[in-house]
């Protein structure tokens, strides 16, 4: 049996979104040779999203400029972390091969993904995240002159709505399920960030509705129409695709893998633990962007900067950031404050509503049950394709449940990248 290749690196950074492409940028100038993984075709991560529909802004350029320009980077795009190999050693996975990486310092960049929850309706084709139409229209995705309604909560809709109207669709509702007193207080509160104020003037949009729920999408084999609850009254709007996003969910699982301890970060979910050097629980281990909670690409920025330079030794630059991360750390305990899921979103689902849309279980199927492990063994929620990263997020929000540490491998890997990875057990032993 063939043992997958060992290759070695001072500094391994996982995840090319601003938070890591930041960290590499900043550890480069000690001359470590150091490897951006990333499992997307190109660096930018999710707000700097390549694609034949994206056009990127100058400051998502210009770090992949700086990326390029230091010898000692080597950008690994197309390539995903699968397991946990050895002791500072991870399995990597590309088109073509496996490959052990031994690291002598990581930093976990991995950000976060879109926290589904589930309403009558809510499997119907033409149905999906905010972000995930955003992720769509920029793979190239056509929407032009398409009926489009978006619904959740956060500035993730307006950004989704933008995006979709540059591609040419009709906008005709973004419901926020915020009160308008929370949105206008929100608004009020950017003078204090004032390029956020801007981009908020620039998303603002005549359609976007405060205190609006989604109740049901209608459709035969897609979608149809969509039901919203505004204040008191019910419509009913005709549409082609409904987008939804009802916040973030920071992306712990290689972080838990590897030991690192979690921390409550606003609505029952949870985050990689940091200090003020970034870095988590388990020595060398670093942590930067929306692993460690959700706040915006500017935060990200911050606290991957920040981890770099602590990671290569460098504690004075390190130093140097931190009042610029507590400024975004800041923006980001307003964001949550403003955009707090209201109580009632928890009553969406109805009885027959599918949780687990993988095995096809409805919610009535788990309200007896006690806790995550009960629901994965005695009703397969969790147990199909997705393994549980849609349904585990929407059932820790519906039932407070926490799912344990994932167990290898971290998503579908081939039988040859597994097979290399027990070579490699057979060759220790
Ligand atoms: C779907 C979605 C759309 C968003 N759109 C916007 C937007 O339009 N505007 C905005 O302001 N904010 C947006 N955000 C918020 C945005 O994520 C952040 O503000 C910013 O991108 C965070 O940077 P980051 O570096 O922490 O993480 P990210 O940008 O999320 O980068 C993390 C990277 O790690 C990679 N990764 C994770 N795990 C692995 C693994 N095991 N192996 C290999 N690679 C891995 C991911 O593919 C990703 O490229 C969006 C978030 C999501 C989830």
């Amino acid at each position: 049996m063939s043992v997958a290749a060992l290759e070695h690196c001072d500094l391994l950074i996982v995840g090319a979104g601003p938070a890591g492409m930041a960290a590499a940028v900043a550890a480069a100038p000690s001359g470590a040779s150091i490897v951006v993984i990333d499992d997307n075709p190109a660096p930018g991560g999710q707000i700097w999203r390549d694609g034949p529909g994206a056009t990127l802004p100058t400051a998502a350029r210009k770090l992949r400029e700086a990326l390029a320009r230091h010898a000692n980077i080597r950008v690994c795009s197309g390539t995903r972390i699968v397991a946990v190999s050895a002791h500072h050693e991870l399995l990597l996975e590309d088109a073509e091969r496996a490959t052990r990486m031994h690291w002598k310092k990581l930093i976990l960049c991995t950000g976060a993904r879109e926290l589904l929850l589930p309403f009558p309706g809510w499997t119907l084709p033409g149905v999906t995240g905010a972000g995930g139409l955003q992720a769509l229209i920029k793979a190239g995705m056509p929407v032009e002159g398409e009926r489009i309604v978006i619904a959740g909560s956060g500035p993730l809709l307006l950004a989704a709505a933008a995006t979709a109207r540059a591609a040419g669709a009709k906008v005709l509702c973004i419901a926020e399920q915020a009160s308008f007193a929370s949105v206008v207080g929100f608004g009020a509160s950017l003078l204090r960030w004032p390029g956020k104020a801007v981009q908020a003037v620039t998303l603002a949009d005549p359609q976007y509705r405060t205190s609006s729920r989604i109740v049901s999408v209608q459709g035969a084999t897609q979608v149809e129409s969509v039901r919203l609850r505004q204040g008191d009254r019910e419509i009913e709007m005709a549409c082609a695709r409904v987008a939804c996003g009802f916040g973030l969910t920071p992306n712990t699982q290689l972080g838990q893998m590897l030991g690192c301890a979690l921390t409550p970060a606003g609505f029952g979910v949870q985050a990689i633990t940091v200090d003020t050097r970034q870095a988590t629980s388990v020595p060398d281990i670093y942590a930067a962007g929306e692993c460690t909670g959700f706040g915006g690409s500017e935060r990200a920025l911050a606290q991957g900067t920040i981890a770099g330079y602590a990671a290569v030794g460098n504690e004075r630059a390190a130093k140097a950031h931190e009042a610029e991360r507590a400024r975004w750390n800041a923006f980001a305990a307003r964001l949550h404050r403003s955009f707090a899921l209201a109580p009632d979103i928890r009553q969406m689902p109805q009885p027959d509503t599918l949780v687990c849309r993988c095995e096809d279980v409805p919610l009535s199927a788990l309200s007896n049950c006690s806790g995550w492990t009960d629901a994965k063994l005695h009703r397969r929620c969790g147990m199909g394709a997705c393994q549980g990263r849609v349904c585990g997020d929407a059932a820790q929000f519906l039932f407070g449940w926490t799912p344990p540490a994932p167990r290898p491998p971290l998503s579908p890997v081939r039988i040859a990248t597994l097979a290399g990875l027990a070579g490699n057990e057979e060759a220790r032993q």
